[in-house]
């Protein structure tokens, strides 16, 4: 019966819906948030989006900050930085209004701005998330405008550590928003790069939530939902931008794959996390390039379950039409099929090869990949993404 010993999560509030941006002020005071530190991208800051929802703010006498010092793929000088912003404003909460980067950025900077040990302590390893002061952590209002991470439903937030070139991910209850406004309009300026890359960044985790192993039917069940609406979907916002309805449907599945993770990721992302720290690659474009390679190298532990999902899907042909229909996808969203179609003058000798499979079996994705992963083996997934062996 050990096998029924489980631990589920789900997420917060959610408020879902085209033109629920109008909310905000709304949200902020269901959230208990008075003085706001509004963070996101330096690309976004200067859309008309940002323009418009400040406007909003405005409007409802809100005083609030901005900070925009985020680069793709933050790292901790951004935090300083924001944390500095945070205290000199005396702000009590924080917006994070972004993709991944400003989302995970602007939901550490309400974690950390109160602790006084450093951020890389409180890594998703064990139980280290208690050593914060949970007292001390800001109510954070999530509003995300890429669908992919679905960071906006997520306890964690990823930061890239400068020093060892790795990118960490720290968890703690408390770094779950208060209250999401999901507003699919928000995301139809996405240029085609980051639409396929993040919307390959929520197939991946629903993905890889669905083959962990583990007793958790609720998460495998958000899961192939979250896989039929991105196969049905992604192409349809990939092509038109402006169509709404797959805009919506792309931003719940990206939510429902991080709600699904919790589960355990695999490969994927134990590989796309290096390559991403070491080569500063798109997080969702990188885990697209991985991901047959990595489907293939588990088809001993998954291929059943895999069978039950193209069922799902309408797929014919089982495992073999499930990893066709991925490769169509890719094609069709212009995915690099190797990674040196992703990261240009890639020369990678023997030792950064072994570095990358050394880095990737120490990444907290490993553990929960369905075929046990070893060094070798990683080096092995590795080398077939870069000679497009499948
Ligand atoms: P991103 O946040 O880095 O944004 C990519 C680019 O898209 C930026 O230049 C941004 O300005 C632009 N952009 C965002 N929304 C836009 C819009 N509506 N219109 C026009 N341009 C827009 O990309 P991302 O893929 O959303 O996030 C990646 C980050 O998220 C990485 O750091 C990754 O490690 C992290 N991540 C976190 C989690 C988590 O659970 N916390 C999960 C997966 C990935």
């Amino acid at each position: 019966m050990s096998k029924f010993f489980s631990k589920w999560n789900y997420p917060t509030t959610v408020r879902f819906g085209v033109g629920r941006i109008s909310e905000l002020p709304d949200a902020l005071a269901a959230a208990g948030i008075k003085k706001p530190l509004f963070v996101t991208d330096p690309g976004l800051a200067r859309l008309p989006l940002v323009a418009s929802t400040l406007k909003l703010l405005d409007a409802a006498k809100v005083i609030y900050g901005v900070f925009s010092d985020v680069r793709p793929n933050p790292v901790e000088a951004n935090l300083n930085a924001g944390i500095a912003v945070f205290k000199a404003g005396k702000h009590d909460g924080v917006v994070a209004f972004g993709g991944g980067s400003a989302l995970d950025l602007g939901k550490l900077i309400a974690f950390q701005a109160g602790q006084t040990r450093p951020v890389w302590d409180f890594e998703d390893v064990g139980d280290w998330w208690t050593r914060a002061d949970a007292a001390a952590i800001a109510p954070i209002v999530a509003v995300p405008t890429t669908a992919g991470t679905g960071s906006e439903v997520g306890r964690a937030a990823v930061l890239t550590n400068e020093t060892t070139h790795t990118k960490k991910i720290i968890f703690h209850p408390k770094l779950l928003p208060t209250i999401v406004i999901a507003d699919p309009a928000l995301s139809v300026g996405m240029p085609p790069f980051i639409t396929a890359g993040t919307g390959m960044d929520a197939l991946a985790h629903c993905l890889e939530a669905y083959c962990a192993p583990g007793f958790h039917p609720m998460a495998d069940g958000i899961a192939i939902e979250g896989m039929r609406l991105v196969f049905e979907n992604l192409p349809k916002a990939f092509a038109d931008g402006t169509d709404i309805v797959a805009r919506a449907n792309m931003m719940a599945a990206a939510a429902m794959g991080a709600t699904a993770f919790q589960k355990g990721l695999g490969a994927i992302h134990s590989l796309s996390h290096p390559v991403g720290a070491l080569y500063d690659t798109h997080h969702g474009m990188t885990n697209a390039v991985f991901m047959p390679y990595v489907l293939a190298f588990n088809r001993p532990a998954v291929e059943e379950r895999i069978g039950r999902l193209s069922a799902y899907l309408g797929v014919k042909g089982g495992f073999d039409g499930f990893a066709r229909t991925v490769l169509k996808l890719r094609k069709e969203l212009k995915v690099p099929h190797t990674l040196p179609g992703l990261i240009k003058d890639l020369s990678m000798d023997k030792k950064r090869k072994a570095l990358i499979a050394e880095m990737a079996l120490a990444d907290p994705s490993t553990g929960s990949n369905p075929v046990k992963l070893t060094k070798k083996a990683l080096a092995g997934i590795l080398e077939n993404s870069i000679e497009g062996s499948l």
